[in-house]
C-alpha cells in the first residue's frame, strides 16, 4: 500500500558536468522505470547543483524530484552564513529536504536543538522531510540499538506543527540509517533493518495514530547496492532506500527497478 521511495544522496560529490549527466541518465531511463504512481524518486545533489539538476530533469520530462541535503534552522534564512534556507530550497524547485543525516549529527556535531529547528523549518515551508535516524556501532554493541533512534524520533514527535496538523505526516519519510552501515560496505541484514523499522512504526503509532503509522514510509540507508537491495525491500516494513555511494553510479537506476 505504501509507495516505494528511493532517494539518492550525492553527499558532497560531483561537479556541474557530473551531476547533470547523472540526472540525464536517470531521466533517460524513465521508460524502463516504474511510473511515478508506483515509486517516488528523489535526488539530493549538493546545493550548488540543485538548479542544474532540476533543469535537466524538467527538460527530459522526468518525474524525479530534487532534495536539499541539509537546511538552515531559520525557514526564511537571514544571518545564517553558510547555510541554505528552506524557502530557498522551495524557490529552487526542491520538493524535499534531508534533516538529521548522521554526517550532520556526528561529523558536524549538529545538536538536537538544531535538528528540531530544521524539522520545523522544513514542515513550515511545506516541503517534504526526509528525517534520518540511526544508532552508532557503540550504541548497538551496548545492547540498545533502538534507544538512541527513539530519542532522535522524539525531535519529530515534539514538533508543534505536527501536533496541530497531523496531515503533515504525509510529507514525512523516515530514513533508518545505522551509522555503522553508512559508507562502510557493512549493510544491515534484512532482519536487523526490519526489526528497527517495526519499532519505528510502532513508535509512530504510539505518538500519532495507527493510520498515520501504517501510511508513513520508513526507508533504509547504509551501503545499499544492487546486490543487496532485493532482500531488503522484501521486508514488510522497508518501504525504500536512501542511497549514498551507489546513487553516484548507473547502478542507481537498477536499484530503483528492483525496489519498485
Ligand atoms: P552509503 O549508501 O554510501 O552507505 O550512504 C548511505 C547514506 O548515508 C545515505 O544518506
Amino acid at each position: 500500500i505504501r509507495k516505494v521511495f528511493v532517494g539518492g544522496n550525492h553527499k558532497c560529490n560531483g561537479s556541474v558536468t557530473a551531476t547533470s549527466s547523472r540526472a540525464r541518465l536517470l531521466a533517460e531511463a524513465a521508460p524502463d522505470l516504474p511510473s511515478s504512481d508506483d515509486v517516488d524518486i528523489v535526488i539530493a545533489p549538493p546545493a550548488p547543483y540543485i538548479l542544474t539538476t532540476k533543469a535537466v530533469l524538467d527538460e527530459h520530462g522526468s518525474s524525479a524530484a530534487v532534495a536539499l541535503q541539509d537546511v538552515a534552522i531559520a525557514r526564511e534564512g537571514g544571518a545564517h552564513t553558510g547555510t541554505v534556507a528552506a524557502d530557498m530550497a522551495a524557490d529552487l524547485g526542491a520538493a524535499w529536504v534531508i534533516v538529521g543525516h548522521s554526517e550532520r549529527r556526528h561529523v558536524y556535531g549538529e545538536s538536537d536543538a538544531h535538528t528540531r529547528a530544521k524539522i520545523a523549518a522544513v514542515l513550515d515551508a511545506d516541503l517534504g522531510l526526509i528525517y534520518c535516524v540511526g544508532e552508532t556501532l557503540e550504541q548497538r554493541e551496548g545492547g540498545d540499538a533502538f534507544g538512541p533512534v527513539a530519542a532522535q524520533m522524539a525531535a519529530l514527535f515534539d514538533n508543534p506543527a505536527l501536533a496541530t496538523k497531523p496531515e503533515l505526516w504525509a510529507n514525512i519519510v523516515v530514513a533508518y540509517e545505522p551509522v555503522w552501515a553508512i559508507g562502510t560496505g557493512k549493510v544491515a541484514s534484512p532482519e536487523q533493518a526490519q526489526e528497527i523499522h517495526t519499532q519505528l512504526r510502532a513508535a509512530v503509532a504510539a505518538a500519532t495514530s495507527p493510520d498515520i503509522a501504517a501510511a508513513v514510509r520508513i526507508i533504509y540507508g547504509g551501503s545499499v547496492k544492487l546486490a543487496n537491495c532485493a532482500e531488503l525491500i522484501a521486508m514488510p516494513d522497508i518501504d525504500g532506500f536512501l542511497i549514498g555511494g551507489a546513487s553516484l553510479k548507473p547502478e542507481f537506476v537498477d536499484i530503483i527497478k528492483t525496489a519498485a
